[in-house]
């Protein structure tokens, strides 16, 4: 599975990093970016749950 995500739609907040820190990963201007673009085993449920929950639909996976 890969994942990444729209900078021009994050609006930052985290919900995604705080639902799978080990692929999101906050910048210090506040907005998230993916740490790898290959979602490691065992995470894609947790990568999957992130992108529904993203409030601004920024992140897509497949
Ligand atoms: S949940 Fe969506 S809007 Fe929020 S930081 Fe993650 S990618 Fe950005």
């Amino acid at each position: 599975m890969k994942v990444s995500i729209d900078t021009d739609r994050c609006r930052g907040f985290g919900v995604c990093v705080s639902l799978c820190p080990e692929v999101f990963v906050l910048t210090d201007y506040g907005y998230s970016e993916v740490a790898v673009e290959e979602v490691p085993p065992g995470l894609e449920e947790a990568v999957a749950e992130a992108a529904e929950a993203c409030p601004e639909r920024a992140i897509e996976c497949n």
